[in-house]
């Protein structure tokens, strides 16, 4: 069934109907300015759950001006930093306490596996919090020697207010990522979700408010992109802006930014290469490559979406990865299966013409390839062999269940195809010999190189991309730079006289 009637289901929609669905600006929860309300639809059965107000120019207007206050006037960036550090360790234990009710609204709101936001999406978003909660009291500058008799020091202070953009494939994580750090440095936030996922950031910000994180630290305006996002993207309140999404919509908010002089980081899309050797486990690298491009149904902007195999294991390789694929159990995101509906019908319909492209330009189309089902917009696991780098299934960023494989011969003649993109967010590289690993790692203009295993996202380590895949990285101590700048101070050393 791809949409049963479950008792997860109906706790779910019972989470999603006690959300506040309006703004929350300055503490308090209030409608859009021009009363209008978005639809958030279910995508197994493409049905309304709930409307959230749909917040315009003219309410982010009124979030910056919170976030202004608390920043200019407010306790948050006056606080000790331990004190700040304790209430972000609150947050997340809040969040462990509603975890359950997390994970339903995440699955109701984006289709993914209730396993997976279970087991992923809301342990790493606690997780996050509870890391930066931890950089809070860490977070200080150098004393610096200099010539002459100066004391020199630097203050690496918040740069105000921070306004995020998000996207919708992993909505709890991607709030965690942008919220967790430029809190922990002081910074005030005015947050936009994606409009297709808004609710558990509505959660996470009720969940702020009672664990005491003052009024305007975290404002968040649910809207549409071009409106609210643009507004976020164009305010010159804002001090610095930060976004998740589409490299298209990256370059629109650089560009604002740019205008502005001021700040702005940019987590963007991937097409990213997995390399196979020819001394690899076979069933574990086709396991693993699997779990790169299936994961969350293709939605990552990670996902291993090239796949260049060694013509020595080519042929088992594709068979086995077909198997894989075909054996994959799509279904209700409530029950146990390993992939739901995708998010939209502008994804699905986005997902399904690459797949049509793909069989035009003469892929080989091993699974897969249709609808799955009648209703929602769940996309059968499909598997192209036989890719070439010039298709536009090799190009262009998918962001779907699609698998797209292709045969190398030498090593340099793999490295210089895998480089072969603007895009250079991750890869991954399969080998057992040490040489062929250095080799790969080194030459692969991308963030991220996945060794023998993929998707591995400890909130420790960076994550960013090179290339149009991004500006900066969020993440580990890396992200805090992000959200601090830095003051240089002399003072004279003089001696008194006694
Ligand atoms: P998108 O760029 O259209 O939307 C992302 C966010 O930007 C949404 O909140 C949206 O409302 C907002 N937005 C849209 N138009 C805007 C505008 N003109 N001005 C300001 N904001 C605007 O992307 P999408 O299609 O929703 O998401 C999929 C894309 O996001 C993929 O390309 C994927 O690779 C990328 N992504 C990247 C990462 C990463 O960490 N690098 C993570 C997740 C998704």
């Amino acid at each position: 069934a791809f949409a049963s009637d479950s008792k997860e289901f109906q706790d779910a929609i019972a989470y999603a109907k006690r959300l506040p669905a309006k703004l929350f600006i300055g503490g308090k929860w209030q409608d859009a300015v021009g009363g209008r309300t978005i639809s958030v639809i279910d995508p197994r059965t493409e049905e309304t759950v709930i409307e959230v107000a749909e917040g315009d120019a003219a309410d982010v207007d009124k979030a910056v001006a919170a976030a202004r206050k608390a920043f200019d006037f407010g306790p948050w960036p006056r606080m000790t930093a331990k004190e700040r550090g304790r209430l972000l360790y609150k947050l997340a234990d809040a969040m462990e306490a509603h975890k359950e009710e997390l994970a339903m609204l995440e699955t109701l709101d984006n289709g993914k596996p209730i396993f997976y936001s279970r087991a992923a999406d809301v342990p790493l978003s606690i997780d996050h919090f509870r890391y930066y909660a931890g950089w809070a009291d860490k977070i200080h500058g150098k004393t610096i020697p200099v010539d002459g008799p100066y004391l020199a020091y630097t203050l690496h202070e918040p740069i105000g207010v921070v306004g995020q953009i998000i996207p919708w494939n992993f909505p709890l994580l991607m709030a965690a990522w942008k919220l967790a750090p430029a809190l922990a440095a002081g910074n005030t936030v005015v947050l936009k979700p994606a409009e297709q996922t808004p609710m558990t950031a509505l959660r996470l910000a009720q969940l702020a408010q009672e664990v005491g994180i003052p009024d305007g630290v975290i404002n968040i305006v649910t809207g549409l992109g071009p409106t609210a996002g643009g507004a976020v993207a164009t305010h010159k309140g804002i001090d610095k802006t930060a976004f998740t999404g589409s490299t298209e919509v990256g370059r629109i908010v650089a560009r604002a930014a740019a205008d502005q002089l001021k700040p702005c980081t940019l987590e963007l899309g991937g097409k990213s290469p997995i390399i196979v050797c020819p001394d690899v486990d076979i069933d574990k690298a086709v396991r693993d490559a699997h779990m790169a491009l299936f994961f969350n149904h293709g939605q990552c902007c990670a996902a291993g979406s090239r796949v260049f195999v060694h013509e020595a294991v080519y042929d088992a390789f594709v068979q086995k990865s077909a198997e894989a694929a075909a054996n994959r159990k799509v279904g209700d995101p409530f029950g146990a299966v390993d992939q739901g509906p995708q998010v939209d019908s502008d994804q699905f319909a986005k997902i399904m013409s690459y797949i049509d492209s793909g069989k035009r330009d003469g892929a080989r189309l091993m699974t897969g390839g249709k609808r799955a089902g009648s209703r929602g917009y769940y996309v059968e696991p499909t598997v192209f062999a036989d890719v070439h780098d010039h298709m536009k299934i090799a190009r262009e960023e998918i962001f779907g269940p699609v698998q797209s494989i292709m045969k190398w011969k030498t090593i340099d003649e793999v490295i210089a195809r895998a480089n072969d993109s603007n895009y250079g967010l991750a890869a991954g590289v399969f080998s057992n010999n040490i040489n062929w690993v250095n080799t790969l790692t080194r030459a692969l203009k991308s963030g991220t190189v996945w060794v023998n295993c993929y998707n591995l996202y400890d909130n420790a380590v960076p994550f960013g991309g090179y290339k149009e895949s991004g500006i900066g990285r969020e993440k580990g101590e890396y992200a805090l730079s992000n959200y601090t700048q830095v003051k240089a101070v002399y003072v004279p050393l003089e001696t008194p006289a006694w």
